[in-house]
Formats: structure tokens, C-alpha cells, sequence
């Protein structure tokens, strides 16, 4: 399988950190909502949407 090279930040500003994925979409350190709260940036194992592991049948 083969997979993108990488996520973009869907806001067309200046970006800063690691993009990750949102409800929103895929927003980087300085346009994730954590940061328009003003929260400190959680850890790099933070996961909105937790991936469920499928059952094999
Ligand atoms: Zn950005």
C-alpha cells in the first residue's frame, strides 16, 4: 500500500509543528483548535479519533 507523503494543513497561512488530524481536518500546531483555546499542546500520542481495531474473521 502505499501512502502520502505526508498531511497538509488545510489553513493557507504560515504553519508551525507537526500537522495532525482534527474534526476539523488536518491542522498543524499554530491552527489547531487547542492552540485558538490557548492549551498547552498535548503529547504526540494524542489521538482525536481513535482508530478501533477490526476483528479478523
Ligand atoms: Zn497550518
Amino acid at each position: 500500500m502505499t501512502e502520502p507523503a505526508g498531511p497538509v494543513c488545510d489553513i493557507p497561512a504560515p504553519h508551525e509543528g507537526p500537522v495532525r488530524l482534527y474534526p476539523a481536518g488536518w491542522l498543524c500546531s499554530a491552527h489547531s483548535p487547542w492552540r485558538a483555546l490557548g492549551l498547552p499542546e498535548p503529547p504526540p500520542a494524542y489521538q482525536p479519533h481513535p482508530q478501533q481495531e477490526e476483528d479478523p474473521r
